[in-house]
């Protein structure tokens, strides 16, 4: 895409950015995304080092295009998928949940091109001053962990694009063309797609979760935990416990013991559906099918430009 800095900055033909997700983006998928034109992210949150290495190892196997990687900044080992992520060549880190001042420089130093996810304008003030490339705005209605101010991606968009000069990739509620034509009104010169990611083949998700995914209809997911942190999930019997608890005002370290380890494992990686955290997106009310990665990439981009045209027709 010609006069795309996000396009430029990744040397990508297609605007599109699959997210890094815990327990669903693998060598697979980030690899199938980055055939078709778009990049993808591994989700390092989910991986210990030695599964990032070969991770990574087989996702450069898999394409020649550019991808990246995923960083949590709240992952227990740290720095040794830092360590890594620069011995093994990656040329592009999206860090999140965490201060981007503690890695861009260092990233940067080895030639890295690091991107930046935040939920509010405060933090995307943050990444400019830490000399981010590019900054992931995610609002309200993105799947997993979410920011505590509950802004949404229409209002978030246009405040971040106002306050910052480097470029804007919109994500939270973008899984079609339509949504993405409105990111790009916004501002955004990219969008970052996680909840359609899920319900590919190529996701590493439990079939249980991708089909619960297609099955989820309008009001089914919900932010909660938001004492301890912030996440979007499906709701289902473990989510009523945490209802339950929450109104019962316990304290955050008995949620803490409700929420124990692994939960997100056991949702979506195991297919638990009873006792497992479901993390998906708003958007999962409007995905009706698995479809391949380069399928969604394919229409994604053609329907966002259908929609460019027809609104074109709206207003002349
Ligand atoms: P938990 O503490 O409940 O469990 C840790 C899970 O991560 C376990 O299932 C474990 O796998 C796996 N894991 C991978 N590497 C390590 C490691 N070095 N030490 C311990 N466990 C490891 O955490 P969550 O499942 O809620 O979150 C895991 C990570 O994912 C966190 O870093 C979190 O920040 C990140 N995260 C990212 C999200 C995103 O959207 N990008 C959303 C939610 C979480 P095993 O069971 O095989 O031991």
């Amino acid at each position: 895409m010609k006069n795309n800095r996000i396009c430029e900055l990744f040397n990508i033909e297609k605007p599109i950015i699959q997210a890094g997700m815990i327990w669903c983006s693998g060598w697979e998928l980030a690899s199938a995304v980055s055939n078709a034109g778009g990049l993808g992210l591994l989700g390092s949150g989910s991986m210990y080092p030695d599964v990032l290495r070969e991770q990574i190892q087989k996702c450069k196997k898999a394409t020649n295009k550019p991808f990246g990687v995923n960083v949590p900044l709240l992952y227990p080992n740290i720095e040794d998928h830092i360590k890594i992520i620069i011995e093994e060549g990656v040329k592009i880190v999206f860090t999140s949940a965490g201060n981007p001042k503690t890695w861009t420089k260092h990233l940067k130093e080895h030639g890295i091109t690091v991107v930046h996810v935040v939920s509010a304008l405060k933090f995307a003030l943050k990444c400019e001053e830490a000399g981010v490339d590019a900054i992931v705005a995610e609002g309200f209605e993105a799947g997993g962990h979410n920011g505590r101010e509950e802004t949404t991606t229409l209002v978030l968009i246009p405040q971040i694009k106002k306050a910052i000069s480097i470029p804007l990739i919109a994500a939270g509620g973008i899984g079609f063309g339509s949504q993405m034509a409105a990111a790009f009104a916004l501002g955004a010169e990219a969008v970052q797609v996680g909840s359609r990611f899920v319900a590919s083949p190529e996701s590493s998700a439990h079939l249980n979760f991708k089909e619960a995914v297609v099955r989820a209809k309008e009001g089914d997911t919900v932010l909660t935990l938001k004492q301890l942190t912030p996440v979007r999930l499906i709701k289902n019997e473990f989510y009523l416990e945490v209802e339950k608890a929450e109104k019962e005002c316990v304290s955050t370290e008995e949620l803490a013991t409700l929420l124990g380890r692994g939960r997100a494992k056991k949702g979506m990686f195991e297919g638990n559906l009873i006792e497992g955290e479901l993390e998906i997106g708003q958007v999962s009310a409007s995905i009706d099918e698995i479809k391949s990665a380069a399928q969604i990439v394919d229409e994604l981009m053609n329907d966002f430009k259908n929609v460019i045209e027809k609104m074109k027709t709206l207003v002349l």
